[in-house]
């Protein structure tokens, strides 16, 4: 490509909106440009990159035996109706009436379109295993647009559906998905993580969620030094410890005492005031978990996880009590809860189990009790892992050191089950005649996403770094002077030479100061920059340099095309 014919509108200037690295830098390199909020077109080499991660994608789905589809984005009311979403899906659907006042929305996903086509075309067993997958526009309403195309309103999605005739099956599907998004993801040149993530109300499924790694991420993940273990915060599982804690012998406990505590209501003035260590303290939650209030109990130096506890209790809602709930609860207000003397179901994160002669509240304004024990003072009704993972945790998989950090969720692979294919009749007949529900999978992949977490991980002060498989161009040909003829020839040689052999060149042919032409090659990111001045033209040398390393070589003309080449294989070796 000309750079004099094409259109990369570049800016000098930060733009004030861009909050982050990668939106700016995507603006200022001129690769999309932003229409309404999280609505944005783009640009030419934006689309460029945007077709390569495409394409990886297609290539990899297509290698992995799925099939291409596609879908329409209108759908009508009646299959979110049948599958319970209509309401559910809330004010991120984009709903619309048409002219004969039918309710529509525009597809945030497809799992209802895919449900009905699969209902109607497959009857058999034999007509499975099948992975159909697309790649579309997606219309989200999302409450809080941002970060330019990582959280848009409008964006490009492969999403793929698989079918199964039974769990075995839909778990080989999986497992293939699995693969395939690795593959995908590591040529796009991420460094990622597949992360174990919640599956919500979905019960029995489970889901990985692949996330790049990035300190602006929105998602927080743990992941293990020593091994593959990767989870979102949300699902980190806690390695049990209180197995080797022992049991406690009831001789060895203190007498139950009560002690005031007047308006000390947090764990740190209740442990400061009585001398204490917060992991000596027991708080007790009152929640509402659909329409029962249950306790949960957590260690004083650890916090509870909602998530863990809701699927625990299998509920669908679950929140925090209101103080008059928990007045009615206990006794007290706020701040004054413990679990001896309660009558509701009490529910203990495992690191209570090992715990001996502890403070918790006393169920009555400005009390706490002292020398508290489970069993002798109260019964738990369960025991599980409730708590947030922390710093200082150990891997729940092989003990090793964990490390938390952010990740931008670039990917999502779901085993759904029979959810919709139950509650929408899509069944099929097994090999003795017996009518069941399909078993689902689906993934996902945020295609624009990927382009802005890959410029989130790879940059510069100058600019985007791109990984070369991504990059709108493989390699920039800077001729310095374009007012001499030996300079321009070069250039134009290479340039014909290189593209005959296939690679993606930017000529930057406009009659600009070098400085400019070097700074714009900077933020565009281009991972080989091959630069063409009078001063080394006179001794047959051009300077070849990737964007990604300081330095550059000076290399012959005549050996350029062969080294150009060399240099390209090598960038993209470190995808392979
Ligand atoms: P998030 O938690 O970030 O909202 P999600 O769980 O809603 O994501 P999925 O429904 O699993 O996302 O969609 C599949 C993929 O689509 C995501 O992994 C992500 O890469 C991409 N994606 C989701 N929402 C957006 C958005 N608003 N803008 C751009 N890409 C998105
Ligand atoms: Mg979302």
């Amino acid at each position: 490509m000309r750079y004099s014919n094409y259109f990369i509108p570049t800016l000098k200037e930060t733009p004030a909106e861009a909050e982050i690295v990668s939106h700016r830098l995507m603006l200022r390199a001129g690769l999309i440009r932003k229409l309404a909020s999280g609505i944005y077109t783009y640009l030419p080499a934006g689309l460029k990159s945007l077709k390569k991660v495409e394409n990886i994608i297609r290539e990899e789905m297509n290698r992995s035996g799925a099939i291409e589809i596609l879908m329409p984005a209108v759908q009508p009311s009646e299959l979110w109706e049948e599958s319970g979403r209509w309401d559910y899906y809330g004010r991120e659907l984009f709903r619309f009436k048409d002219r004969h006042n039918r309710d529509s929305c525009l597809g945030p996903t497809h799992e209802e379109v895919i449900t009905d086509l699969v209902r109607r075309e497959i009857h058999s067993y034999k007509q499975m295993p099948v992975n159909l997958y697309q790649i579309q526009n997606k219309f989200r309403d999302e409450i809080r647009p941002r970060f330019g195309i990582m959280r848009c309103r409008e964006f490009l999605m492969k999403d793929a559906y698989s079918f199964d005739a039974d769990e075995a099956g839909a778990d080989r599907s999986y497992e293939i998905m699995f693969k395939t998004y690795n593959n995908i993801f590591r040529r796009c040149g991420l460094k990622f993580k597949a992360a174990e993530a919640d599956t919500g109300s979905i019960g029995g499924s489970f889901s990985h969620e692949f996330m790049v790694l990035a300190d602006t991420g929105e998602d927080y993940i743990v992941s293990c030094l020593n091994c593959d273990h990767a989870a979102n915060l949300e699902k980190a599982e806690v390695r049990r410890t209180d197995d080797e804690a022992g049991s406690v012998n009831e001789k060895e406990m203190g007498p139950l005492e009560e002690v005031e505590t007047p308006d000390m209501k947090s764990v740190e003035k209740v442990t400061a005031f009585l001398s204490i260590s917060p992991d000596q303290l027991v708080k007790t939650l009152i929640l509402k978990a659909n329409e029962e209030v249950v306790a949960a109990l957590i260690r004083g130096d650890h916090e509870l996880n909602e998530i863990k506890l809701k699927n625990m209790l299998g509920a669908e809602q679950l929140e925090l009590a209101d103080p008059q709930l928990v007045a009615e609860a206990t006794g007290a207000p706020i701040g004054f809860a413990g679990p001896h003397g309660l009558t509701m179901k009490i529910i203990a994160d495992y690191a209570i189990k090992g715990m001996k002669d502890f403070v918790t509240g006393g169920n009555k304004k400005d009390l706490h009790l002292r020398n508290v024990n489970t069993e002798r003072d109260f019964h738990v009704d369960t025991f599980g892992d409730l708590r947030v993972a922390m710093p200082g945790d150990s891997c729940p998989r092989c003990g090793g050191e964990i490390r938390f950090g952010k990740g931008i969720e670039v990917g999502h692979v779901f085993k759904l089950g029979t959810k919709y294919s139950e509650t929408m009749g899509a069944v099929f007949l097994d090999k003795h005649g017996k009518e069941k529900p399909i078993v689902m999978g689906c993934y996902g992949i945020g295609v624009g996403r990927t382009v802005a977490a890959a410029i989130e991980q790879n940059h510069d002060k100058d600019g985007i770094i791109f990984p070369i498989t991504i990059a709108p161009f493989e390699v920039v040909i800077l001729p310095l002077q374009m007012n001499e003829k030996e300079v321009i020839d070069a250039a134009e040689n290479i340039y014909r030479e290189m593209s005959e052999k296939g690679l993606d060149i930017l000529l930057d042919d406009r009659d600009l100061r070098a400085g400019f032409k070097f700074k714009d090659a900077d933020l565009l990111g281009t991972p080989l920059r091959i630069t063409i001045g009078t001063r080394h033209l006179k001794n047959g040398q051009i300077e070849m340099k990737a964007r990604s390393e300081e330095e550059s070589t000076l290399i012959s003309l005549q050996d350029a095309p062969a080294l150009i080449m060399e240099k390209v294989d090598k960038l993209h070796d470190s995808t392979k």
